[in-house]
């Protein structure tokens, strides 16, 4: 059996957040050991160049040092050295974000993307991992929480773990700090989730709460066998929401007080959200993190890797991810038709669906999705959001054509089957087919107009099926998320077709919708709003006066453009219905209210 290499990360500097790793390779390339940082992290599409963050790098064998080479951006090459060689690098972390480093006073946080080089050419070999204690305290109980296996460390705590491969190494976050704990069985399976941040949240109601949903996921697909234990690791700030899957874990990040207190009853919005988050980390354990794309088999982390199944990925783990609330029993049937119709509006309120497909958004991710411009509204559509209609069509589709005797389930049981049970990677048209050869359907049309077109979706008729009446109104203002029947009755009738925001205390047009009246009135992205009709005004005043306008109304719009003051003739035009919210049909016939009993799993 080859030599493990030996990987040594010590927080060494915590008030300069600076990490100290060192990489032992016991037979190093005869030719010059090359060393290589990821470009990227698998689950965030985006090139990030991880190693601009070293600091230093330089190499030692035998206690002497050894010449090192960079060969590009990412790579370095240390001399021919005949025994064991170390890489000693010291990389800085201030990013607070699930896809960085983070290290200060108070704690540590890391990714192996971010600060563990591999071993070119022997990234197959497995990983000692050292996890060395600060100098400094970070607080009394503090404790080492990730999914990593344990070699000679306890529970928790500082010292020896192990990774299978390089792959594996890189897969499993950690959170050093003074951590808030809570443990939970999934089918006999250990969890956990461990808690960064002051929360006083309510251990044992959320450990309920999550067991539930993930209790949920996993009767869809069954536990996989190398699954055997699973962590959750949540940042809880003042605010912030994000997460990132992980094969064996997710890192989450959620407003500390979305969090349930003792004594809290019912699910406020921010506490569906947070669990929503929980239930779609934890489907990707196996949507993406086992069965994934061929393209991702394995990563390439030098470059992008385009694909244009993101929209199976993400869009299909966006639907499960509050399907399996309301399956579970975590939510009404009411509040998760509230949760996607505004799914709904999302998507309905960015003229950019006209322009793009989920595929090529998938495709186009690392430059698009991932990197937004002023015009994204009108150029691009969410392979999240719009993904999550497609797959919710396509379960409604398949359940009303075969009459119930396929649904998406199915197909997802198929495909784990096939790609994830497997290993295999899915190709790019794997997906359509095994849909086809599942419910024995017809699906081309279907796939050309909602996956490769850019049409409108049939969710009113396949909803109508399955008792859930489709309905669309005015939006009431900024606020106004959708899901819900007007909030008040008396709606603007105009709009100015134009997202403002606030930036540095002034009222800043972001976006403008093309065709728009803001748009065609000369309104330019970065403008700042001065005055409507001589009145100065703010966003809030904006919106309050926009109600006293009609079609067809003329208005001056006066506008910063840099230093120049402009003045522009505007039109006001009618506002259009892109606000959705649906309802449970009441008068339902039996059959119909037993197809929505069986897809909301009640
Ligand atoms: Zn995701």
């Amino acid at each position: 059996m080859s030599e493990a290499h030996t990987y040594r990360i010590w927080p060494k500097d915590p008030a300069a957040h600076l990490f100290e790793v060192r990489v032992t390779v016991a037979e190093p390339d005869p030719d010059g050991q090359v060393f290589a940082m990821p470009a990227w992290i698998p689950g965030s599409y985006m090139i990030r160049d991880y190693a601009k963050h070293v600091v230093s790098v330089r190499a030692e064998a035998d206690g002497r040092d050894v010449a090192i080479e960079k060969l590009d951006k990412n790579r370095w090459r240390a001399a021919k050295a005949s025994r064991a060689l170390t890489l000693v690098l010291e990389i800085f972390a201030h990013d607070n974000s699930v896809r960085g480093a983070h290290l200060d006073n108070s704690h540590a946080y890391f990714n192996g993307t971010c600060v563990f080089p591999a071993v070119v050419g022997q990234e197959e070999r497995a990983c000692n991992v050292d996890i060395v204690a600060p100098e400094v305290s970070f607080g009394k109980r503090t404790r080492v929480a990730t999914s990593m296996r344990r070699g000679s460390a306890e529970d928790y705590d500082f010292g020896g773990y192990t990774a299978e491969d390089y792959a594996e190494l890189i897969d499993h976050p950690v959170e050093i700090g003074s951590l808030s704990i809570g443990e939970f069985d999934v089918q006999g399976i250990p969890h956990a989730i461990a808690i960064r941040g002051n929360t006083r949240v309510d251990m044992a109601r959320l450990c309920h709460d999550m067991q539930g949903v993930c209790e949920q996921q996993m009767s869809l697909l069954g536990a996989p066998l190398d699954l055997d234990r699973y962590l959750f690791l949540l940042h809880a700030p003042g605010s912030g929401y994000g997460g990132l899957e992980h094969r064996w874990s997710s890192s989450l990040v959620c407003g500390r007080d979305n969090l349930p207190a003792r004594g809290d009853e019912g699910v406020s919005d921010e506490y569906r959200t947070f669990l929503g988050l929980v239930s779609h980390e934890y489907f990707h354990l196996w949507n993406v993190k086992r069965m994934k794309p061929a393209a991702f088999t394995p990563y390439d982390l030098s470059q992008e890797v385009h694909t244009g199944l993101l929209w199976v990925y993400e869009g299909i783990t966006s639907y499960y991810d509050d399907l399996a609330l309301v399956r579970s029993g975590t939510i009404t049937e009411e509040s998760y038709l509230e949760l996607l119709g505004q799914i709904m509006t999302r998507v309905i309120r960015g003229s950019g669906r006209r322009r793009q497909s989920v595929q090529e958004s998938s495709f186009d991710a690392w430059t698009k999705f991932y990197k937004q411009d002023a015009n994204a509204t009108n150029a691009i559509v969410s392979y999240y959001a719009k993904g999550a209609l497609v797959a919710l069509c396509l379960d409604l589709k398949l359940r009303s054509e075969t009459g119930g005797r396929v649904s998406l389930d199915d197909v997802m049981k198929d495909a784990w089957a096939r790609w994830g049970e497997t290993g295999e990677g899915m190709p790019e048209d794997g997906f359509e087919q095994l849909c086809i050869d599942v419910s024995g359907e017809d699906l081309g049309d279907f796939f050309n107009a909602t996956v490769r077109g850019t049409g409108e979706l049939p969710l009113e008729s396949l909803l109508h099926g399955h008792g859930v009446e489709y309905c669309l109104r005015r939006s009431s203002g900024r606020k106004d998320k959708g899901g819900k029947p007007s909030p008040d009755n008396k709606l603007p009738t105009v709009w100015l077709g134009a997202t403002l925001k606030t930036r540095g205390g002034k009222p800043i047009f972001s976006a403008l919708m093309n065709g728009g009246p803001a748009e065609r009135a000369g309104v330019s992205p970065g403008d700042e709003l001065v005055a409507l009709d001589g009145l100065r005004i703010d966003i809030a005043g904006c919106e309050a006066r926009t109600r006293r306008y009609r079609p067809g109304d003329k208005s001056e719009l006066t506008v910063f453009r840099g230093d120049e003051l402009i003045s522009l003739r505007m039109n006001w035009s009618e506002a259009p219905e892109d606000t959705c919210y649906l309802l449970l049909t009441d008068d339902a016939d039996d059959s119909v209210k037993s197809r929505r009993g069986d897809w909301l799993g009640q």
